[in-house]
């Protein structure tokens, strides 16, 4: 935010936007689950970490940052607080996570695999989740 003009001859790199862009949605998705206490966010950082090393090695895998990152933090939310993103399309009788897809690709979209749909692109379950009940039409 207020990193001035310190490094005028260092621009940012498609390599750091895309992990900031990761780093974006996937919080943007835990606030809509009202999931981002202190040691989640840092859950993120700690991905993005790990993930910063790994496209350092493959920086054609940029794109796939950001479904790795939400991977990542899936799985670090598994063990200390449960399933995350529960599915808001099968309702509560089952409650069951979403997962990403592709795992390894651009794009990544939450999606059921009990229902077989696609939920919402990462970083907009918050419009699919809304409250508001009913239809799943948002054209
Ligand atoms: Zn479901």
């Amino acid at each position: 935010m207020s990193t001035g003009s310190d490094h005028g001859s260092d621009p940012v790199s498609p390599l750091e936007q895309a992990l900031h862009g990761a780093r974006a949605l996937v919080l943007a998705d835990l606030v809509s689950g009202e999931v981002a206490e202190a040691d989640v966010v840092s859950m993120v950082e700690e991905s993005v970490v790990q993930r910063r090393w790994w496209v350092e090695q493959w920086p054609d895998g940029a794109a796939y940052v950001a479904g790795l990152v939400a991977q990542d933090v899936q799985d670090a939310l598994l063990e200390r607080y449960g399933r995350w993103p529960l599915c808001p399309v099968c309702g509560a009788d089952d409650p069951h996570a979403l997962d990403v897809e592709p795992e390894l690709g651009p794009d990544p979209q939450w999606v059921c695999h009990k229902a077989g749909v696609r939920v919402a692109a990462l970083g907009a379950l918050g419009e699919a989740s809304g409250r508001s009940s009913g239809g799943a039409s948002a054209t």
